[in-house]
């Protein structure tokens, strides 16, 4: 039995620990919520994707214990062997009505359903046009898929190249990589994007993404991950907040965030590409089914999200009053809407100690957060991420706020 291998899993691990990039698991001994017990400790929880505050929301418990009682606890078995009941068709055809498309495939994950959707669509003769911060399971979907690729800077819709200051590196945006594939004589053409792009809170311009799509005869594909329940008027997603609804051809999005947070995902697209998929997405012909107990509650969760749009409705005013008295206190924030909130410490010239510095220090004060550092976010863009949520009342938000001023005037920050 060979041993190196632990040997050297050993030293690296080591590595990261002195580079400060081990990823250390905080432990919580509570339910998912506003309030989250962590070593005993009752904190105010900030960094939780529990956007609309459904993932300890006794509707979805109920609905989830419905679906055990009814329903069973597993099927053993892929959608396409017996892993099909009633209420999967049901879930998928509430996500289709819910973002306004056609039909919904559904997949264990968002991260199965991006690496489902390319491979079996586009091949050699076709390309995938791709943003540069695209998330790490678009990534991985289109190094599935055969597809010749291109890769445009950050939301720039331009038909240039140039040298990128940030990276040192020539840099094309989409327009010169939708007219550089039509050159290259491609058969399918499609842009891959995040709606929300999750470290800045920054949503896609699907309006210019649209219109360069018609111009240039591509699809459209958008991962709603961070958006679909609370991002536009009603809730459906970025396609909605950028007035575009019935122009993106196929999203993809989870039920492990604002839907319940449990698990599970979906490809949302027409009927051709949808039923294509249920025949050759390999993490659906090949992966178990979706738990009972989650279609259950997703159902219901997207029921009541149809209902009402009260949730998405407080999670915006929360949003707007954090982000405005912490922009008023002095902090540096990103300016957008979505409830990520970035904090940023590009100011200082210790900006990673500084930020893990704060977050522990806000810890110490009740209010649970995360610094982001090097490599999850550029070098000197170090931030903490805030996340409101639906599930924070005011009085919440007000000690969040508090503790923000207090923690930043103690390390003479604002
Ligand atoms: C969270 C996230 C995913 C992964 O979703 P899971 O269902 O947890 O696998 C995929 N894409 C984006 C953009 C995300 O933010």
């Amino acid at each position: 039995m060979s041993r190196k291998i632990f040997d050297f899993l050993a030293k690296e691990l080591t590595n990261l620990e002195s580079q400060k990039l081990y990823k250390h698991e905080r432990i919580i001994e509570s339910p998912q919520g506003a309030e989250i017990t962590v070593k005993g400790q009752k904190v105010l929880n900030f960094c939780a994707n529990n956007y609309l505050g459904l993932s300890s929301h006794p509707v979805l418990i109920e609905a989830a214990h419905q679906g055990i009682d009814h329903r069973g606890f597993g099927l053993s078995s892929v959608r396409f062997i017996c892993g099909t009941q009633d209420r999967h068709k049901l879930l998928e055809k509430k996500i289709a009505e819910f973002v306004g498309l056609e039909d919904a495939i559904l997949f264990s994950s968002c991260f199965d359903a991006n690496g489902a959707v390319f491979e079996p669509l586009f091949t050699e003769e076709d390309a995938i046009i791709t943003d540069a911060l695209n998330h790490a399971s678009i990534i991985d979907g289109i190094r599935l898929a055969k597809a010749q690729r291109w890769i445009y800077k950050h939301n720039d819709m331009r038909d240039v190249e140039e040298e990128d200051a940030s990276t040192g590196k020539m840099a094309k945006g989409l327009e010169r990589c939708l007219k550089e594939a039509n050159a290259a004589g491609i058969r399918f053409k499609v842009i891959a994007t995040d709606g929300v792009f999750s470290m800045d809170g920054d949503i896609a311009n699907l309006k210019a993404i649209c219109d360069l799509a018609d111009k240039y005869d591509a699809l459209v594909m958008v991962d709603d991950s961070h958006a679909t329940g609370f991002i536009g008027k009603t809730g459906r997603g970025t396609h909605e907040y950028n007035d575009v609804m019935g122009r993106i051809d196929i999203i993809t999005t989870t039920f492990g965030k604002a839907l319940g947070g449990a698990s599970g995902g979906a490809v949302i697209s027409r009927k051709e590409v949808v039923e294509w998929l249920r025949n050759k997405g390999r993490p659906y012909l090949f992966s178990n089914t979706v738990a009972p107990a989650v279609v259950e509650a997703t159902i219901q969760a997207i029921d009541l999200l149809t209902s009402t749009t009260e949730l998405r409705d407080k999670l915006e005013n929360n949003t707007r009053i954090f982000r405005k008295a912490l922009t008023d206190a002095g902090f540096d924030i990103l300016p957008g809407e979505h409830p990520i909130t970035p904090i940023m410490f590009r100011k200082y010239e210790n900006s990673s100690k500084v930020a893990v510095d704060f977050a522990d220090k806000l810890l110490e004060n009740g209010i649970y957060v995360i610094a982001f550092s090097f490599p999850v976010v550029p070098k000197g863009k170090d931030r903490i991420r805030v996340q409101l949520s639906a599930a924070h009342e005011l009085e919440h938000i007000d000690k969040a706020i508090n503790a923000f001023i207090k923690v930043g005037k103690e390390m003479n920050l604002i």
